[in-house]
């Protein structure tokens, strides 16, 4: 075995990859934050403390604030690079999708740190456009609105128009149209009109369904003409001015980004020779996150870079539209998984250690011991060789499928049966061990590692924090915060503290590919073992369900700073749920709850089987456990 440094750490977590520059380990072994070159590393370790220091409890999402604005200025900064190398003569008019994240203070950091570029938002739902309309008042920037739309929904968009809003609404499906003609008349509003086209089947990957002809979304070519023909009938032809699509989110493969911007250009030419004065072109979201760092066209990775998706999208439309001899559109997309992914993560502590292989208990010869636990014995203690090695699994194995069977007909005893387990599983461990040394092993005994890995428990939910993990098999990077100099000798799982055997984390990032178990330290006593959930901020952060009624984590907001002697400081707190805010979700009186506890207590406090005193702190008890944090409490 090599020596263990930093740079194993590094590969064996694969930060350098996932991590975007964002993240590294330090000479002391501790995870650190970079949001750009320039910045004091911040070790996350410290943040920990600090929040502790002021209260916060695990589990906790830290937002790194930098982080966001350093994506929002990479994206805006590559479009407008390409543009410029490419003589390109349209601009970039990005929007950030608040679906993807809508909390308050990520949608007010994109819009400030996109202000220079007049990044706008892009909204798919009531709610959401209501967001938009209060938090985008940059006249120069766009809102786009996408998404099934309504009377209200429509209403408000000529509002925002109203205002001297740069509002586009655009067409999910041939219906809404009429809809759009009707209330812009009533309010003698001219709108932005957008066409969102149903591309030809190009997906890839998960998200494939997003395109084709059975797309949920956009038109059919032979609607978009209609479209275009409505419009000219009612005097409204000049408001088209975007053509959109989006093929899906996550999109592993760049012949997919390829195909997807020439079919598209060619729909837009042909549009623009149609009479329409489009100015935009909108080739919505898709840009991938590298979660398994494998640079990949595997789901949870991409196979390209940011500058290869730039350069595909301006390089593309520039030969399509010289071809046809259309103007070059200003170049929107609405990027939001790699806008928002990195920013954040979960933090959590490790509160126990599960084992499958019970080795504490008594395995000593006793007199007149069944003869199933002395053959048990005799498999343990017999040497270990290559011959003898499967011979000794398979026999074990039968004898504590026998051990069982005596057991059920009542011929072994309980504790009987604890002895034979006992040293069935030391003799696994053993077996195991004497595997490691051979050149050669079979792939059923490799498996045999992963099998009786532990578990190691922690406090968090999957339901609530990596809900795309446990839905959609969604990889996220997984790994301990410190003691990253020193080499992981434990491979375990993670399992959540929800009442569910679902909640559970089997699927690891490693140099290899993907594994069951991930390498992590042996837990030290009255030693606190962090362990971070990391890019979660695009879509997990809010996706979060109310599975066991954990709800909402603690979160603070962290800026970097380098005149801090920590490098950083905790500009935000924002409290997660407490248990009567999570049972009042579900119509529960958490004041209700309290006074008949009281009463109960009250009750058996009269007849004389318990103190008033004692009777009084058990009713602050359960109201203090109301106000308390839903997860499990540690010190
Ligand atoms: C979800 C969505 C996006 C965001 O996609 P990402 O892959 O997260 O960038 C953009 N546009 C539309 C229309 C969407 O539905």
């Amino acid at each position: 075995m090599n020596e263990w440094n930093r740079e194993e750490a590094e590969k064996t977590y694969n930060i350098l990859t996932w991590g975007e520059g964002y993240f590294d380990i330090n000479q002391d072994g501790n995870l650190v934050v970079k949001a750009t070159q320039a910045s004091t590393p911040i070790i996350i370790k410290n943040v920990i403390e600090e929040m502790k220091s002021q209260k916060v409890a695990l589990p906790a999402v830290i937002r790194f604030h930098d982080i966001l604005r350093s994506q929002v200025k990479k994206i805006n900064k590559k479009f407008r690079d390409v543009i410029d190398e490419a003589d390109y003569r349209g601009k970039f008019c990005g929007v950030y999708p608040i679906k993807v994240n809508q909390m308050r203070e990520v949608v007010e950091e994109i819009v400030d740190a996109g202000e220079k570029y007049d990044y706008g938002l892009e909204a798919d739902s009531k709610p959401e456009l209501l967001a938009v309309l209060a938090y985008n008042t940059n006249a120069n920037s766009l809102t786009i609105l996408n998404g099934y739309n309504d009377e209200d929904y429509l209403s408000l968009a000529l509002l925002g128009t109203q205002l001297g809003r740069k509002i586009v609404i655009v067409i999910e499906k041939f219906s809404e149209l009429n809809k759009v003609i009707a209330l812009s008349k009533k309010y003698n509003v001219t709108p932005l009109i957008g066409l969102r086209g149903k591309m030809s089947n190009l997906g890839t990957g998960r998200w494939a369904k997003s395109t084709g002809d059975r797309a949920k979304f956009g038109l059919s070519i032979s609607e978009m003409i209609r479209a275009v023909k409505l419009l000219e009938e009612n005097g409204m032809k000049d408001s088209i001015k975007l053509f959109h699509f989006h093929i899906g989110s996550q999109i592993s493969d760049i012949r997919t980004i390829k195909a997807a911007i020439n079919e598209g250009a060619r729909i837009y030419t042909q549009l623009y020779k149609m009479g329409c004065e489009l100015e935009y072109f909108d080739a919505g979201g898709g840009l991938g996150v590298d979660y398994d760092g494998s640079r990949s066209n595997s789901e949870s990775s991409i196979n390209y870079h940011l500058n290869e998706y730039v350069a595909d999208i301006v390089y593309g439309l520039k030969q399509v539209c010289n071809l046809e001899s259309v103007p070059h559109p200003n170049i929107v997309t609405e990027s939001g998984r790699a806008i928002t992914a990195h920013h954040s993560l979960v933090v959590t502590n490790v509160v126990d250690k599960i084992s499958v292989t019970q080795t504490e208990f008594d395995i000593k010869p006793q007199t007149g011991e069944h003869h199933l636990v002395t053959n048990m014995r005799e498999m343990f203690e017999w040497k270990i060789s290559e011959d003898n090695f499967q011979e000794i699994y398979n026999e074990s194995v039968q004898i504590k499928e026998q051990g069982l069977n005596a057991f059920n007909l009542g011929v072994i005893t309980l504790e009987e049966r604890a002895r034979l387990e006992t040293i069935f599983w030391q003799t696994v461990i053993k077996i195991i061990a004497f595997t490691k040394t051979l050149d050669f092993v079979p792939d059923y005994m490799q498996q045999l590692e992963d099998q009786i890995a532990p578990q190691y428990l922690c406090n968090f939910s999957v339901f609530q924090s990596a809900a795309d993990h446990w839905a959609i098999d969604q990889l996220l990077p997984v790994m301990p915060l410190s003691r990253l100099n020193e080499r992981p000798e434990v491979n375990c799982s993670i399992a959540d503290i929800a009442c569910d055997s679902d909640g559970t984390i089997r699927k690891f990032i490693n140099q290899e590919g993907i594994t069951p178990t991930m390498a992590i330290h042996e837990l030290k006593a009255n030693e606190n073992y962090y362990i971070g959930l990391f890019l979660t901020g695009a879509y997990q952060d809010v996706m979060g369900d109310m599975h066991n009624l954990f709800g909402r984590l603690n979160e603070v907001h962290v800026y970097g700073d380098n005149d801090d002697p920590e490098g950083f400081y905790i500009e935000e707190i924002i409290r997660g749920n407490t248990s009567s805010m999570v049972l009042s979700t579900m119509q529960y009186n958490p004041e209700y709850m309290a006074q008949k506890m009281k009463k109960d207590v009250t009750k058996v406090v009269t007849a004389g089987s318990m103190a008033p005193r004692q009777g009084v702190k058990w009713v602050d008890f359960y109201e203090e456990c109301l106000t308390n944090y839903t997860y499990l409490r540690h010190d």
